[in-house]
């Protein structure tokens, strides 16, 4: 079977689906890897590096034509997808409920799709979970960028000059992003609180030495998934009501508050942002997703009078050489539990596999999930 993964088109990303460790350990389960010449410069990593452990390189064009299998880790183009000849499975973040166009082509073309995104979020599947981490570099990222940004020390500190009180900061959404913003911002020094709908997370908040910030919005909670249940927009309201306060209060605001498939809640209006005092910092990590911040630009950094709000999308970017590490890592697991050692082949549509199962999204013509059916132009499939 030929593993082709080429140069990401997505302009800025260093961050590559393979990395060299990983292309021996798909050799070794008996299968061919082809690349792009320049692949992983971004990254550091040159092509000898790749050869070195058995990978192949061609043209763009040639490998697009004899893939069997593309990894990737963006979402690749339709132009990509339109190179791959039919049959072929495609294994990348696909972004499914917005690229509804790469969907539909994919099925079009019976290309199948194992989608990142998709990958259940079970204690089995968690060394396969790229949302995961990404998120938690992404959360890292967010606040060494944040502390970078702001004019304050994120440390307390005492000197003959006076004493500077440490820096406040504000995570909303404690997720895997959230949690890690937290563990980083308490490592820095700072002082730091949390909020988030799902009331679980309060004492892993305060597990990490944090504040957990209790606002009574009426009910919330989480669906069987562990994802957070979308409020309304008079619970919404009644959250930044109640929220302005510490938004006022703090230097930095962390937002990455996400809804599985939806687009992400306004969680900081500019009422909020105005109260701010000039020099303060948010991180917007939802962005690309909506925004969780009114005014958040996706990839910009902007101020309004004086509040830096900081929307970049790519922030495991950041960090390229760990976040490829971990997402090569978490494609191979996923690789290796489709893998079928007597055929050496990807053995996809398994009866009764839960992570197969939730993650092949286009198969044979068709579209596997129904929330992401009901989403395509048409309804259906
Ligand atoms: P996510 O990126 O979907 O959302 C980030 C956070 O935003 C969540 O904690 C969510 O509750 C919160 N949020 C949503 N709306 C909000 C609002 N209005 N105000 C404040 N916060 C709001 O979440 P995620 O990081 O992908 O994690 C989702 C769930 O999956 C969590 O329960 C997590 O613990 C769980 N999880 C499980 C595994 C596993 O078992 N393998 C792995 C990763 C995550």
């Amino acid at each position: 079977m030929i593993f082709v993964s080429v140069r990401d088109q997505v302009p800025g990303e260093r961050r590559v689906a393979l990395t060299p460790g990983v292309v021996k350990r798909l050799i070794g389960l008996g299968a061919e890897v082809r690349l792009e010449s320049g692949y992983g410069e971004g990254n550091h990593l040159s092509d000898a590096q790749y050869e070195e452990v058995g990978a192949r390189f061609a043209s763009r064009d040639a490998l697009l034509a004899e893939a069997d299998v593309l990894l990737a880790l963006n979402a690749p183009e339709a132009e990509t997808l339109s190179s791959l000849r039919e049959g072929a499975t495609v294994v990348s973040f696909l972004d499914p409920f917005r690229r509804t166009d790469l969907v539909t082509l994919a099925r079009d073309r019976k290309i199948s799709t194992l989608v990142m995104e998709l990958i259940p979020r079970t204690s089995y599947a968690q060394k396969m979970d790229a949302l995961s981490s990404q998120a938690s570099l992404g959360g890292y990222a967010a606040v060494i960028t944040a502390a970078d940004r702001s004019p304050k020390a994120f440390p307390m500190m005492s000197t003959p000059a006076g004493t500077i009180p440490p820096a406040r900061v504000f995570v909303v959404g404690v997720g895997v992003a959230g949690l890690q913003a937290i563990a980083t911002a308490k490592r820095l020094g700072a002082r730091v609180e949390a909020y988030d709908t799902r009331p679980v997370v309060a004492e892993q908040v305060q597990s990490l030495g944090a504040k957990f910030v209790e606002l009574d919005v009426g009910e919330t909670g989480q669906t069987e998934q562990g994802y957070a249940k979308e409020l309304s927009e008079e619970q919404l309201a009644e959250q930044r009501r109640q929220m302005a306060k510490v938004v006022a209060g703090a230097d930095v605001v962390i937002t990455t508050a996400q809804l599985f498939g939806r687009p992400a809640p306004r969680i900081i209006d500019a009422g909020m942002v105005a109260g701010m005092k000039p020099g303060s910092v948010i991180v917007d990590m939802a962005a690309s997703t909506g925004g969780n911040v009114e005014g958040s630009v996706s990839d910009e950094e902007i101020e309004i009078n004086g509040v830096r709000i900081i929307g970049i999308a790519n922030l495991p970017g950041f960090v390229a050489r760990d976040a490829s590490e971990m997402y090569a890592s978490n494609l191979f697991a996923l690789l290796e539990h489709a893998w079928n050692d007597e055929t050496k082949q990807l053995d996809l549509a398994r009866e009764g596999d839960e992570v197969l199962g939730g993650c092949l999204l286009t198969h044979d013509g068709a579209v596997r999930d129904e929330r992401v059916a009901a989403v395509l132009p048409g309804g259906a499939q």
